[in-house]
């Protein structure tokens, strides 16, 4: 257990948590939404500090980060507990988890950089269920996997606050951010959250210079509006073309078993509103054998990485240029 990193009191006997935008307002001995932070004694206090509920080795691939470090492992950890309620959650066993009701593992900051060293990784993932339900910790231990050498990854639904954001940022090179729609009606119904706060953790990603990706979940009549997809795309182009955009595919899960899996046709569909509205990198996901898994030159159209699955079958590039044409890209090797 650790005090949360930003919180507020508001009038007698009740706190306002500041890590994510729903701002809880906490009465004495009650939690947040996320059920991870309590008010004790007028401190508000993160419960799950340190407990981790999944450590592995991944590829970075698997995240999904395409322009970071590719073919590379990352020590990827989570706890459980989120501050969605996502009806399609994928990882529902973890995120509806409550403290005492799932085997959790003690770990201490420095212990992640240990096993990061033990594994032979190159950088620690946050992952998994939402990280911010961790920050404290995920603060403490970013920093020191930061010394020691490590990359560090956030794999977010992008809720948190700017406050929390910026201060995390020296310690955070890399993020794939969730936009899980672009229309707020659907984060009201399906997530119990807000579209805005999401795009605007994006921008401050930019502003902060961690190398941001965006993974856009593509759920038949749900998400998958083609007007919807495009105005998406023109944010993305807005904010920066070169932001690597994953359109994934849906599959019945948890509370949506009635929807039945994305087309791939429709993520085609996506793929091709993605490159006429001009967005550099796109990648298909959760659908393999595709060569939309690829990455190819934005100037030229040479194949710079070629991919199977989460595989690395070949990487071309010189000196982070396309050995083609010698354009600049936007992959950190
Ligand atoms: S982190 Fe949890 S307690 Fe804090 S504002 Fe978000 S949901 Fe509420």
């Amino acid at each position: 257990m650790r005090e949360v990193s930003f919180y507020s009191h508001e009038e007698e006997g009740i706190l306002r948590c500041n890590i994510c935008n729903h701002r809880c307002k906490i009465r004495e001995g009650k939690r947040g939404i996320c059920g991870a932070r309590e008010n004790r004694d007028g401190k508000l206090y993160a419960l799950n500090y340190g407990l981790a509920s999944s450590i592995n080795v991944d590829p970075i691939e698997k995240k999904p980060l395409y322009n970071f470090h590719p073919g590379s492992k990352v020590l990827s950890l989570g706890t459980i507990g989120c501050n969605f309620r996502c009806l399609h959650c994928q990882n529902y066993s973890i995120s509806t988890a409550s403290i005492g009701d799932y085997p959790l593992e003690e770990i201490t900051p420095e212990d992640v950089s240990t096993l990061a060293k033990e594994y032979g990784v190159g950088g620690v993932s946050w992952t998994y269920n939402e990280p911010t339900i961790w920050y404290e910790f995920t603060y403490d231990a970013s920093k020191i996997a930061k010394r020691d050498g490590f990359t560090t990854s956030y794999v977010t639904n992008g809720y948190m606050t700017e406050e929390a954001l910026k201060d995390i940022s020296p310690y955070l090179d890399a993020a794939n951010v969730d936009v899980k729609a672009f229309k707020e009606e659907f984060y009201k119904k399906i997530c119990k959250a807000s579209l805005e706060p999401v795009l605007r953790t994006c921008e401050i990603m930019k502003e902060e210079d961690i190398h941001l990706e965006i993974t856009y979940l593509v759920i038949p009549t749900y998400n998958d509006d083609e007007n919807e997809i495009r105005e998406f795309c023109r944010w993305v182009v807005d904010l920066d073309p070169s932001t690597p955009v994953h359109f994934t595919r849906f599959y019945p899960y948890y509370e949506m078993l009635d929807v039945p899996a994305t087309p791939v046709e429709t993520l085609k569909d996506a793929y091709k509103i993605g490159k006429e509205e001009g967005i550099e990198y796109l990648y298909l996901g959760n659908v393999s054998g595709l060569d939309e898994e690829n990455t190819y030159c934005p100037n030229c159209g040479e194949l710079l990485i070629g991919r199977s699955g989460f595989s690395i079958i070949r990487c071309d590039l010189k000196d982070g240029r396309c050995p083609s044409c010698g354009f600049k890209v936007n992959i950190i090797i």
